[in-house]
């Protein structure tokens, strides 16, 4: 059989690799290049363009070119493609058929096997649409590999002692940060966190702003309204950024880039390191909170990190890695190319696979156990319109967790549980992906019975959901394939109001549990005053009664729409008095109700 090659599909640009004598090199294209964009055109001629070729036409072409398709992957979208609409599948399949294509004419054979990497936060169904492609394109794709352990393993820390680590990836249009714990054969995802329209095209395109109005300013000319023009300074400014990456200063040149009444105009700008470095430094400080969130998920302080590991080609930018370097106090790693290094990784997980196929113990590098973690949070409805969260986002897979609810109200015979998916506080605000009734609850006092709902979530994102009445051993349950049929957009989206709304939430969140307690007090006194009421000193009773009747007006003035109807203070101030003069009523009460 032949050779397994390693892909990394990336957003921008995709890389190609195989393991050769027993070392990962990386595959040329048929251009010559190492990385291939990753565009797809049909030109006018109805003729279709992959990488290189494809890019370079796609101002003038902009109605027949795609890139970017890795965003839309996993999603209905069916973007127009040659008087088509197409499935991001099939736009991703033409990427990966160009690149087969490039690696047999490398190698000289054909090549049918492959494994591809994805973002670590990719979520089942865009995992399976990417192995999707891969079929579309001719290829057996052997495995789907994490993006940030890809590059653990092409920098050979599986084998090696155990760590954390951390990869931080700023490619040409996504950043993602990964923290990865490496440990005996076993490389497990720990969080994930970024900003999905965040990379190297930001950049271009603030250079690119700049030169236009240093342009007009010179020449009075406005080329952002020739899109001829504004493509050549477009490569100027990516090809301006890159040199800066090693040079203090450059010179974007671009003879006769246009042309006004007194003749062509030529564009001849001197662009220093730190003028660009002050253009887009607001561009690398949105790196951080991403950075700070991936830490916090994976329960870690950048002390307890042992590496970080730099992915992609916009951390060829110095103040890129300076920020690195001042976020978590240690310099990054630079051993390896950052845009080469997950396709490096891939090749060697598809060596390994080689090995074992011809029944060979090791390889370059050892099978590994690849873990992934579910990408938001999973709930039940609870009292109030709580979002009761039984998985946190970030977990490990698989994963399994029950507890024990109860009924909010006095003989409830069924309850709703209500599966919810997202990061906020309320159910409303979060995403529901499932619905059912558990009957036949045995007739209780409310909070009498116990519920066990257990939530169990494989390693193929399918999650099962269980309702059982511990009273009567009845249960209830379905299965939920789609928990992650959400676009990496819809989640950072749901991250996004997630922050926008937290204070407002908290606020909420607060004032809806010190509701319910106060409810449930309320419950438990009225019951404790019908059965021993009438052994209490009036003085007393009457106070009980009196701040009962309070906290019943509190808790009938609070709106859940309007968080803010009860202040929490008011709140907590009405329970404290009611605990303070039903504390000998509730004693009494609970001495009664133990010896009837
Ligand atoms: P990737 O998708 O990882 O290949 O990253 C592509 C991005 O890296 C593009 O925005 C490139 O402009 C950028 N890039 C590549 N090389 C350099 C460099 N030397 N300096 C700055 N950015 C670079």
């Amino acid at each position: 059989m032949g050779a397994i090659i390693g892909i990394d599909l990336g957003t921008t640009n995709s890389c190609i690799a195989v393991v050769e004598g027993g070392k990962p090199v990386i595959i040329p294209n048929a251009e010559g290049g190492r990385t291939t964009p990753s565009v797809v055109a049909i030109n006018k001629n109805g003729e279709r363009l992959v990488g290189e070729y494809a890019r370079r036409q796609a101002v003038t072409n902009a109605n027949g070119t795609i890139s970017s398709i890795k965003r839309q992957m996993g999603t209905e979208n069916r973007p127009e493609l040659g008087g088509k609409r197409r499935s991001p599948q099939e736009i991703s399949s033409m990427i990966l058929r160009k690149l087969k294509e490039d690696a047999e004419s490398y190698l000289g054979q054909s090549v049918t096997d492959a494994v591809i990497t994805v973002p670590a936060y990719f979520n089942d169904v865009q995992r399976q649409a990417t192995k999707d492609a891969g079929r579309m394109a001719g290829l057996n794709v052997r495995r789907i590999i994490n993006e940030p352990t890809a590059a653990a393993l092409a920098y050979g820390l599986d084998h090696g002692e155990s760590q954390k680590i951390m990869v931080y990836d700023l490619g040409g249009g996504t950043f993602d940060v990964s923290i990865i714990e490496i440990g005996e054969g076993v490389i497990e995802v720990l969080a994930t966190c970024g900003d999905n329209h965040l990379g190297g095209d930001d950049f271009d395109q603030r250079l690119c702003n700049y030169l236009v109005s240093e342009f007009k300013q010179q020449t009075r000319y406005n080329a952002a309204k020739d899109p001829v023009a504004m493509e050549r300074i477009r490569e100027a400014a990516e090809k301006a950024k890159r040199e800066l990456s090693t040079a203090s200063s450059t010179v974007v040149s671009l003879p006769f880039l246009a042309q006004n009444r007194s003749g062509p105009l030529h564009m001849e700008l001197t662009v220093q390191r730190s003028l660009f470095e002050q253009l887009t430094r607001d561009l690398v400080d949105r790196t951080t909170m991403p950075v700070k969130t991936a830490l916090n998920d994976a329960g870690l302080t950048v002390s307890q990190l042992s590496k970080v590991l730099l992915v992609g080609g916009s951390t060829r930018m110095p103040a890129v890695q300076e920020h690195v370097r001042s976020l978590v106090g240690m310099a990054p790693c630079k051993g390896l190319n950052p845009d080469e290094c997950v396709a490096l990784g891939a090749a060697i997980q598809g060596a390994t696979l080689g090995f074992s196929d011809a029944g060979l113990s090791s390889g370059p590098g050892t099978e590994i156990l690849l873990l992934d973690v579910t990408p938001l949070s999973l709930s039940i409805e609870t009292v109030g319109g709580v979002a009761t969260r039984l998985i946190e986002r970030n977990s490990t897979l698989p994963v399994r967790y029950s507890q024990i609810f109860t009924t909010a109200a006095n003989f409830q015979t069924n309850v709703e549980i209500h599966v919810l998916q997202g990061e906020r506080p309320m159910a409303r605000d979060n995403k529901t992906i499932g619905k059912f009734k558990l009957t036949g609850i045995k007739r209780a006092l409310r909070g009498i019975p116990q519920i066990e709902v257990t939530f169990d979530l494989d390693t193929n994102g399918i999650l099962k959901v269980s309702a059982r009445d511990l009273g009567t051993g009845r249960a209830q349950g379905i299965t939920i394939s789609s928990s992650s049929n959400l676009s990496e957009d819809e989640i950072q989206q749901v991250m996004r109001d997630a922050e926008q709304y937290a204070q407002e939430d908290s606020l909420r969140r607060e004032t809806m549990e010190l509701r319910n307690q106060a409810e449930e007090l309320t419950v438990r006194v009225k019951e404790a005053l019908r059965v021993c009421g009438k052994e209490m000193e009036r003085a007393n009773r009457n106070e009980v009664k009196n701040d009962l009747s309070n906290l019943e007006r509190l808790i009938h003035r609070y709106k859940p729409e309007r968080p803010d109807s009860v202040p929490a203070e008011e709140f907590r101030q009405g329970i404290s008095r009611l605990e303070h003069s039903s504390d000998g009523l509730m004693s009494r009460y609970s001495a009664a109700s133990q010896h009837p």
